[in-house]
């Protein structure tokens, strides 16, 4: 579970993220939107460190990342247990797919040849690639390389996965592949963060939406609450942008 009250991000004199809360309980999934440069990467940042909040509180699986005396033993505990998958892949182009896949939890997690090797296989499987285990990146397309890149993450056995706009670098027609693997974890129980502009995926497997505006939470609600009764003009308009 996420908690996140009143937290506030800037860089420099730049007010990115100005006192925002909410929460993600266990096996929700949580869409993110907004427009562009509204703070959807910030805040999806300051969920596993990557940016350190300025002011307000942020638990994250009962890990506090506003305590001051954050603990290196609790950040490493923090990344294992938080996934993350970008825009871009960021897949070892030197490395087998598998190789990539078995990377962190052998340096990491400290787990056996045999035992990484059997759960990134398990893994490769479960995201329709287990034939692609040991072909290099480029030899892929985008919406296997992303769906390497989910595996990849998965691997580490999250907690929570936290998604930044993951499609939005594909052709249209490999969009599709991507989302049906994140709607299958979904379904799974992950508890899952995702910054989107794939409206129909946030209508049909976010159970919660936040409409972010400068900084701010503008609208929050249930999936249907939020995005097919907006209350005001402004998330109208962006809905009809996006649709
Ligand atoms: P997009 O939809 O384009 O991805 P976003 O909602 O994810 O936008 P952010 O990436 O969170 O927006 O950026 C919010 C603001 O913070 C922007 O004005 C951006 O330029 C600024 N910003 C983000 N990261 C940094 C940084 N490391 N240093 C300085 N400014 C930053
Ligand atoms: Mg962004």
């Amino acid at each position: 579970a996420i908690v996140f009250e009143d937290i506030e991000k800037s860089f420099g004199s730049l007010k990115v993220l100005q006192g925002i809360s909410g929460s993600i309980q266990r096996g929700e999934v949580l869409a993110v939107i907004g427009s562009s440069g509204c703070g959807k990467s910030t805040l999806l940042r300051c969920f596993n460190r990557l940016e350190k909040i300025n002011k307000g509180r942020l638990v994250v699986n009962e890990i506090d990342l506003s305590h001051p005396l954050l603990s290196q033993k609790q950040l490493r505990r923090l990344r294992t247990q938080v996934g993350m998958v970008f825009q871009q892949f960021n897949l070892f182009p030197h490395l087998s797919v598998l190789e990539n896949l078995m990377l962190a939890p052998r340096q990491v997690l400290g787990k056996s040849r045999q035992e990484a090797d059997e759960q990134a296989r398990f893994y490769l499987q479960k995201v329709g690639l287990a034939e692609k285990a040991e072909v290099y990146p480029e030899q892929l397309s985008g919406g296997q390389k992303q769906r390497v890149a989910i595996a990849r993450s998965l691997c580490m056995n999250p907690q929570i996965m936290l998604f930044d706009e993951p499609t939005s670098a594909l052709d249209p027609e490999l969009v599709g592949e991507v989302l049906q693997v994140m709607q299958q974890l979904a379904q799974e129980g992950m508890t899952m963060v995702v910054v989107t502009h794939e409206m129909q995926f946030a209508r049909e497997v976010a159970h919660r939406v936040i409409f972010m505006e400068r900084g701010r939470v503008a609208e929050a609600g249930t999936a249907p609450e939020v995005l097919t009764q907006p209350k005001s003009d402004r998330l109208r308009a962006f809905l009809n942008r996006m649709s």
